[in-house]
């Protein structure tokens, strides 16, 4: 395996918090890629360690890994001293369960906003001066008609959850701290709807227990392990009656990424915090989802119509038009190519669940 040096200036040590988690994984596959050296902190709260492997197959390289709860602010410094020169952050780690967030707020708020106050903290101690964090569209509740497509001026709507306030609140704890002039400049990104794994299946998304995001159910719906998909409210104010969002492929997402860390280490940054929505700029209602991801994938999804799930948004989808042009980063990828790589990835998990259940009778 080929192993990387930490004091090279051509592969700038990056540290990504929740690089263990389906949207951290990828972006660790293209940073590593595209030359970068990553430090993966995680507490595997939602990941697992095997996802190194994963990452390790695609890239022929094992990035490093700590096991750390970014809530320890003295083990995260201890990284920050062992891992000497790291030039930026990405910050994944996060709980991102709408309905948990409302049944436990205050585990959501003290990780969520805790965690991102000690990175805020250790930067500037150890010469840190830029962050990458994830931001989510759930900041725009529902736009009016007139801002959708919605852009990065799009008014910040109250949250509808804990979760989402955590969003709000960091967004806020970022543009506070940036200001204070403490030499950190920061890149906030916000996320439409990420969905599909990587191309090789070596990773993907892993929801533990019932998945509460659509294309995870569409899934383990179309490979048995759960009878009929749920569609939440056919009597939207939309074509199909079905609700609309802006699917974004997470290979996509990830690359956004690297993009925006190549902006803020050759200081083209025009402003010390930056916002970017990104999304593909198209929507899709759910009723499209299921029927593409059906006919692409040559399987029936069994659905019935229930009625909507409290707190959903209507519709939203991103207009891009701020990444395409100032970062020069765009959605690439096919809904039809996402779909199909979503389902390789179901069947590749039923794989390597048979596989266990092979090796657990072999072991007994
Ligand atoms: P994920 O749960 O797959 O990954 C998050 C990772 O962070 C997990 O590996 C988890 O173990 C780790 N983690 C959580 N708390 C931690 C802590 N205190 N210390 C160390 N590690 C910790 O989630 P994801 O979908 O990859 O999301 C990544 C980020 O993107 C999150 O901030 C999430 O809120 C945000 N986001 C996700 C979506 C989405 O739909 N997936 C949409 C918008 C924004
Ligand atoms: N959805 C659904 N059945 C499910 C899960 C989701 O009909 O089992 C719908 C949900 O109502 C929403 C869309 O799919 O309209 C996307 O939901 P998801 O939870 O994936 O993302 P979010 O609501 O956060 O945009």
């Amino acid at each position: 395996m080929r192993q990387v040096d930490l004091h090279t200036p051509e592969h700038p040590l990056i540290l990504v918090t929740g690089g263990m988690g389906y949207i951290g994984s990828h972006t660790v596959v293209e940073l590593l890629q595209s030359g970068y050296q990553v430090i993966i902190v995680d507490n595997l709260s939602n990941s697992t360690v095997k996802v190194l492997d994963g990452i390790e197959k695609i890239t022929g390289i094992r990035p490093y890994f700590e096991n750390v709860d970014c809530l320890d602010y003295v083990a995260l410094d201890k990284i920050f001293i062992k891992y000497i020169g790291i030039q930026a952050v990405i910050h994944f780690a996060a709980r991102k369960a709408v309905g948990e967030s409302v049944e436990k707020p205050l585990l959501y708020y003290r990780n969520n906003i805790a965690s991102l106050i000690n990175i805020l903290e250790l930067m500037p101690r150890h010469d840190v001066k830029h962050i990458v964090f994830s931001s989510s569209c759930t900041v725009y509740g529902q736009p009016k008609p007139e801002d959708l497509p919605v852009n990065e001026q799009a008014p910040i709507q109250p949250a509808t959850s804990p979760y989402g306030n955590t969003k709000q609140i960091n967004e806020e704890i970022i543009n506070d701290t940036v200001h204070a002039n403490i030499g950190i400049n920061a890149i906030m990104l916000r996320y439409f709807n990420p969905i599909g794994a990587h191309p090789s299946a070596e990773i993907g998304e892993l929801p533990i227990g019932v998945p509460n995001n659509l294309l995870p159910f569409v899934s383990q719906t179309a490979i048995g392990l759960r009878g009929e998909l749920k569609i939440f409210g056919n009597d939207y104010n939309t074509p199909d009656g079905t609700c609309i969002r802006d699917y974004i492929n997470v290979v996509d997402l990830a690359k956004a990424h690297v993009v925006a860390l190549q902006r803020m280490l050759s200081d083209k940054m025009e402003e010390k915090v930056e916002v970017f929505n990104l999304g593909t700029g198209r929507g899709l209602s759910v009723m499209e989802i299921v029927k593409t991801f059906e006919q692409v994938n040559n399987v029936k999804v069994p659905y019935k119509i229930v009625g909507r799930r409290e707190g959903d948004i209507e519709q939203v989808w991103a207009d891009p038009t701020k990444a395409n042009t100032v970062l020069g980063w765009k959605a690439q990828e096919t809904v039809e190519n996402t779909l199909q790589s979503v389902w390789r990835w179901e069947q590749k998990l039923k794989i390597k669940r048979e596989q266990q259940i092979e090796e657990s009778k072999l072991s007994e």
